[in-house]
């Protein structure tokens, strides 16, 4: 019987190197994915800048009512102060103040507007910056949960290989390069041991032939359904 359990014990540190190697992948390629959160943030940059417009505007606005109060209180000053006897220039001055309260009520009005419009902004920079913040919260668990993950599968994968090297260095190289051989061609299980007749692998029973040959070869003897290796004990 050749030592068939040597390679069958092998292939067990094989799978566990092999579901390690496989989640380290997905755990790298998640990591180098990043938070996801670009274009949200790239949002609220976007609302942060329009936002910063709007304020803007409004102080402008604040200021041209102040200064248009300012032109209606002089000239109303002017005006009641008695100084001018004139009637026709008391009518122009009287005019003029009239047309200034009329545009500083139309820049009251764009002021307004523009209020309206400060609000709309920060609300909407609101939602957006919440959804970032507990998203950016997420990914850091997710982050930092990825990177232990990581960690500790790294220090299995030296702790499986170093077994790996330990058990292999013993091993004919022909046996080894027969196991590579057939685990590679059928999704990492070169070896399958015999349960009740059958192949563990493939659920086919073997033939009574095959399980004589099984007992005395001397030589791997493989499944005549799935190729594998057979292992019988
Ligand atoms: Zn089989």
């Amino acid at each position: 019987m050749p030592k068939i359990r040597l390679l069958y014990d092998l292939q067990a540190v094989d799978r566990e190197l092999d579901s390690r190697r496989e989640r380290l992948t997905d755990i790298a390629v998640r990591l180098a994915g990043g938070s996801g959160l670009d274009d949200l943030r790239a949002e609220a940059d976007d609302l942060k800048e329009n936002l910063r417009r709007a304020t803007n505007q409004q102080r402008d606005l604040e200021d041209a009512v102040a200064r248009q109060t300012e032109r209606v209180d002089e000239n109303e000053t002017k005006l009641y102060s008695g100084a001018i006897k004139n009637s026709r220039e008391l009518e122009d001055l009287q005019a003029e103040v009239a047309q200034l309260k009329t545009q500083r009520s139309g820049i009251e009005d764009l002021l307004l507007e523009a209020l309206e419009r400060e609000d709309e902004l920060q609300a909407s920079f609101n939602a957006v910056d919440g959804k970032l913040k507990r998203g950016d919260a997420a990914w850091q668990a997710e982050e930092a949960a990825l990177n232990q993950e990581q960690t500790r599968l790294s220090a299995e994968v030296n702790e499986f290989s170093a077994q790996r090297t330990a058990m292999s260095g013993h091993m004919d190289a022909g046996m080894l390069a027969l196991y590579e051989q057939v685990r590679k061609a059928h999704e990492g299980i070169a070896v399958a041991q015999v349960q009740r007749d059958r192949c563990e692998a493939c659920r086919i029973g073997l033939p009574n032939r095959q399980l004589q040959e099984l007992r005395t070869a001397t030589t791997p003897v493989r499944c005549n359904n799935c190729g594998r290796i057979l292992l019988i004990e």
